[in-house]
């Protein structure tokens, strides 16, 4: 009578397979939690090119420097006065920090967001390093000086911004001009030409300064006069990406960081 082999439950293969198996589900059950929002995210809402955008951004300092304001998306007239004003300075106090003259202003209250005062001042001297004369025509404008400069341009239609569509309303958006175009702001003004109007061009995004209007954004095309600070980071990230070819704007940018981490 053949003896009866007693057949071990399983062998040592079958044995170690099951441990895998079992370590990964766990692993699996225990930890995935913690990833499905953003993973469904990204899946659902992104494009090849937006991943493209996001895989090695920076993170800003401050979320305001990534806030899309613009012509349907509103700041509003609370979140002015409880998230900017607060944070304001009037530019000619820190005089002392932009050779030989101070702050160049056209308007002496101007006020800007205290975010961006170190890098505009150093901006501004090594300009001024140049032999140039950049002036800086207009930076915060609360919702009624808003509506103000809207009053002012009335007949160039789509210039300035309603009340609360400004990204001058974040005290982070700047106007600058120069001597060469007598000073002025606009589409007329030639800015984009003259020494001042080139060099920003060339070198703002260093200091965190990007233009805002490049692509047609809201109608507005090559506002060469009109930066918007978003930090050091973001501008060269932002540069690199135009370098490599990506063919959207700041507010893009934006967008998809908006939608990926707020
Ligand atoms: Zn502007």
């Amino acid at each position: 009578m053949r003896r009866k082999e007693s057949k071990p439950l399983m062998n040592r293969r079958e044995f170690l397979n099951l441990s895998i198996y079992a370590g990964v589900g766990l692993f699996y059950s225990r930890f995935s939690k913690n990833f499905p929002d953003r993973v469904a995210a990204v899946k659902v809402e992104n494009t090849i090119d937006d991943l493209f955008v996001i895989r090695n951004m920076p993170v800003p300092k401050d979320p305001i420097l990534l806030r899309i304001i613009d012509d349907t998306h509103a700041i509003s007239e609370e979140e002015v006065a409880e998230l900017i004003e607060p944070r304001l300075v009037t530019l000619s106090d820190y005089d002392d920090r932009v050779d030989p003259y101070g702050f160049p202003l056209l308007n002496e209250e101007t006020q800007a967001h205290e975010l961006c005062v170190d890098d505009l001042a150093e901006m501004l001297n090594d300009c001024i390093s140049d032999n140039l004369s950049p002036y800086i025509a207009s930076c915060f404008r609360d919702h009624y000086s808003q509506q103000v400069a809207l009053d002012k341009v009335n007949s160039y239609e789509g210039l300035v911004a309603l009340p609360g569509h400004s990204q001058h309303q974040t005290g982070l958006a700047f106007d600058f001009t120069s001597p060469h175009v007598y000073k002025l702001v606009g589409w007329l003004s030639g800015f984009e030409n003259s020494p001042e109007g080139i060099w920003l061009y060339k070198n703002a995004f260093r200091y965190g300064f990007v233009q805002s209007f490049t692509q047609n954004h809201d109608d507005r095309q090559n506002e060469s006069w009109h930066y918007i600070y978003v930090g050091r980071p973001i501008a060269r990230y932002y540069i690199q990406l135009k370098v490599k070819g990506w063919d959207g704007d700041i507010f893009d940018l934006m967008t998809i960081y908006n939608r990926n981490y707020c």
